[in-house]
């Protein structure tokens, strides 16, 4: 169960309404029964339940099962789509170990605003779904030129481009180890502008997904998948 509160021996961990909800009337826990907790920052704990009402309760933690896992340090950039699809994007990054999920506004993108607290629960909710320890940040839109003006240092830009050639696989597995960020456009693709600017930047690599022109969150989970494919976790 994720909770946003810190864990650690002797920790008491108050739940929300939803949480008493769900432990006490779902999952039928009691005073005494066990729970794993994480809060994406201190690993897994083993909790025990202290208080249980229907309106909330407590827990206390004894025990850590787990360290905190880190993902690779790989971060997907995105332009936003559809909400649905959108949504598809954030919980199939987390769950495939993106360290932090950014969308990003480019010329074509067709969407101004993000539901950024909505985006951060999917996220949530796929650490869950995949025992992680860890949960991926959800920044809040950003305009593309903008972030790429205030680039860290260091880090690569894996470009997705359909009228590119170059293989995304081999280098995924040439650059293990390193910090790595991948972007994908909108449905419309990126401008003329937009990818002449990409192109000549030092720390882009503009590669291809294959032949086809996927759609946007296709495109987005076949990218991780060739990450996670190179760099094994
Ligand atoms: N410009 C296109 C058009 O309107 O015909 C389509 C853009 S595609 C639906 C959305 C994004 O997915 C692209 O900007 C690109 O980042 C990525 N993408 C889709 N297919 C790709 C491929 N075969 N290789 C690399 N990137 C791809």
């Amino acid at each position: 169960l994720y909770v946003d509160h810190p864990l650690g021996a002797g920790q008491s961990v108050p739940l929300t309404r939803e949480q008493a909800h769900y432990l006490f009337g779902v999952m039928r826990l009691a005073v005494g029964g066990r729970v794993a907790l994480f809060n994406g920052r201190d690993g897994e704990w083993l909790a025990q339940v202290a208080e249980a009402g229907k309106r909330g309760g407590v827990l206390s933690c004894f025990e850590q099962t787990r360290p905190l896992q880190l993902p690779p340090d790989l971060w997907l950039l995105f332009a936003p789509i559809k909400k649905a699809r959108t949504d598809f994007i954030v919980e199939k990054a987390a769950e495939m170990g993106a360290a932090k999920i950014m969308p990003v506004q480019t010329a074509f993108t067709n969407s101004e605003r993000i539901r950024q607290d909505r985006l951060q629960a999917h996220a949530v909710e796929a650490a869950e779904q995949c025992g992680g320890t860890f949960v991926p940040e959800v920044c809040d839109l950003q305009r593309l030129d903008k972030l790429l003006d205030n680039w860290p240092d260091g880090r690569q830009l894996m470009f997705c481009d359909e009228a590119e050639a170059g293989s995304a696989l081999r280098l995924a597995e040439q650059h293990k180890g390193r910090a790595w960020a991948i972007l994908i456009g909108p449905e419309g693709g990126f401008s003329d502008a937009e990818r002449q600017r990409l192109k000549d930047l030092p720390f882009t690599h503009v590669v291809s997904l294959g032949p086809r022109i996927l759609r946007a969150d296709t495109a987005a989970v076949a990218a991780m998948t060739l990450w996670q494919q190179a760099l094994g976790d």
